[in-house]
């Protein structure tokens, strides 16, 4: 599947069961958990500098966010972005990049591992002993979703299936 008809199957799951999937408790609180996990990790990396050595590569070399790195990224992860009210870009903004990948960095809020916990030696050099604080973080916030990605999966699968149903029919016998 395209990247574009991964965002198209996303936004058909989000409108299909997005009201469902956010009246449900667990599944709410673990989408407010991954917001505040994915921001305190872009505040470690913006306290230790990852996202000035960034910054700086991206004007350098156009950074490391490359065209096949899109498709790690599903359906369900997408529509993780949906459901935290992340607006999916329709339009590729670099030709030999990611798909998500925008004038100011990242489109997506929720991204898969490669994105989350990739530093080069450029950044690994920059930042030393704190990478194991760094990693720790970003693996919170990997783990919360994860658990969330597993939890909508499932929810949707019982959805899914009490759609296909048979009517019962009214006989008498
Ligand atoms: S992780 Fe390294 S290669 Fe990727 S954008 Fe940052 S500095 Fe550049
Ligand atoms: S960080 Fe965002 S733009 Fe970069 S490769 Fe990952 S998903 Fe694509």
């Amino acid at each position: 599947m395209s990247v574009e008809e991964r965002i198209k199957r996303a936004e058909e799951l989000y409108r299909k069961y997005g009201h469902v999937l956010l009246q449900d408790d667990e599944i709410r609180d673990l989408l407010g958990k991954l917001n505040f996990a994915i921001e305190r990790t872009w505040d470690y990396m913006r306290k230790i500098g990852v996202t000035d050595v960034c910054r700086q590569c991206a004007l350098e070399t156009g950074s490391c966010c490359k065209r096949w790195v899109e498709d790690e990224h599903d359906e369900y992860i997408l529509l993780i972005n949906l459901l935290l009210g992340v607006k999916l870009p329709k339009k590729r903004y670099k030709e030999d990049g990611c798909f998500f990948v925008g004038e100011n960095g990242c489109r997506i809020k929720a991204r898969e591992v490669i994105c989350v916990t990739f530093l080069c030696d450029r950044v690994v050099k920059k930042i030393g002993e704190k990478e194991k604080e760094l990693q720790r973080i970003a693996g919170e916030e990997l783990e919360i979703g994860f658990v969330l990605q597993e939890k909508i999966k499932k929810k949707i699968a019982e959805l899914g299936s009490s759609d296909n149903k048979p009517e019962l029919s009214c006989r008498v016998f």
